[in-house]
């Protein structure tokens, strides 16, 4: 069980703004996101993209920012859950909450900021016959830990960038790597196709293009794959691990189930300070929705600030809160 003061839902820019602003008044944060790696939308849609719009860089490239924000709050120690989706919340007597992840991690907070964007990314999930027995038994849709690839036979499928990256990482620790694409041409960076026409060339890598990955088969763990080319031939390959790579969409998810008033899969609040109407719970970013809102990374950190300020009273009901600057309570002194 993990315990801290605010449990923020999303680490994309403004759950990670959102510590900083909470760690100037000594609020201790912890983060969970559905995805393997921080910053959102900003990590996982456009990485290189640069944007105008942050105030004081007339321009900085996006994944950047989210290495700038994470140097930012290095110093209040945020801790991290990452690659797991927030599916319970569940209020205890004294009014603190226990929000339970879909691989069971628990953790205690007094305060619930959801700071989830359009939702949590779920994978695209490809038509194939009992992809669903072997999730988590064979089958993965994201590379959490490499680790567990090594010297193992793996089937990646997929033409995107995710495809090609992977493809190019697991080959230098998987036993045997196999990339099946139904086109024959990669949507991806092509310095990345070409690295993987060269491993292919090269007998390093298997390359399948023209063809799907159709059927599952095994006895708990998943053993063996039947792959089906345009040509109408089909053949099955012996395997331990496969990894649809389809791309992610954004889905509300379980946030919808949490008794609070959402209008267009967005969360309603006071914009006095960012609340809900379920007490002790925030919501702050893309996710919420108020008379004028703009999507915009700018305006999701301004209402980190007011959020913090107004969570202060829940982890300190006895202290009374100052507004000071950040020279004042600054963080060099923590
Ligand atoms: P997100 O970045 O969406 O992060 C939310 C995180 O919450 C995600 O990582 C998600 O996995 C996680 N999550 C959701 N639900 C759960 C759950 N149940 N459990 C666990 N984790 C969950 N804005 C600008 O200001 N300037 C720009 O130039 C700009 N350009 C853009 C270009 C593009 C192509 C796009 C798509 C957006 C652009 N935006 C821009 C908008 C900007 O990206 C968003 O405003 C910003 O990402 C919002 O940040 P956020 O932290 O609220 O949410």
């Amino acid at each position: 069980m993990i315990t801290t003061d605010i449990c923020i839902i999303g680490a994309g820019p403004v759950g990670l703004f959102a510590v900083f602003e909470a760690g100037l008044l000594k609020m201790r944060c912890h983060l969970i996101d559905a995805l393997p790696q921080v910053g959102g939308q900003l990590s996982e849609i456009y990485p290189q993209k640069p944007i105008y719009d942050i105030p004081g860089f007339p321009a900085i490239n996006a994944q950047d920012l989210v290495n700038n924000l994470l140097d930012q709050i290095n110093p209040f120690h945020p801790t991290f859950t990452l690659g797991e989706r927030v599916e319970k919340l569940e209020r205890q007597e004294d009014g603190s909450y226990l929000i339970t992840s879909n691989e069971n991690t628990q953790i205690h907070c007094q305060v619930v900021v959801i700071a989830a964007g359009l939702g949590s990314f779920e994978p695209r999930k490809p038509a194939v016959e009992r992809l669903e027995d072997f999730e988590g038994k064979g089958v993965a849709y994201m590379v959490k830990n490499p680790e567990l690839f090594r010297d193992k036979r793996i089937v990646l499928a997929g033409g995107g960038d995710s495809a090609l990256d992977w493809t190019l990482f697991l080959s230098e620790i998987a036993s045997k790597v196999t990339l099946v694409h139904r086109g024959e041409t990669f949507r991806g960076a092509p310095d990345s196709a070409e690295k993987v026409f060269s491993l292919a060339e090269q007998g390093r890598i298997n390359l399948i293009l023209n063809a799907n990955v159709t059927a599952l088969n095994g006895n708990g763990h998943l053993k063996e794959i039947s792959i089906s080319r345009k040509d109408k031939t089909v053949s099955n390959l012996d395997v331990d691990y496969f990894i649809p790579l389809f791309g992610l969409t954004p889905k509300l998810g379980p946030i919808a189930d949490w008794n609070l008033a959402v209008d267009k899969s967005a969360i309603e609040v006071n914009t006095q300070d960012f609340s809900t109407n379920v007490e002790r719970i925030y919501a702050i970013g893309d996710i919420n929705t108020y008379p004028g809102k703009l999507k915009l990374i700018l305006c999701g950190f301004h209402e980190a600030a007011l959020m913090a300020q107004s969570a202060f009273k829940y982890v300190f009901p006895e202290q009374k809160l100052s507004f000071k600057y950040t020279t004042v309570n600054g963080i060099h002194a923590l």
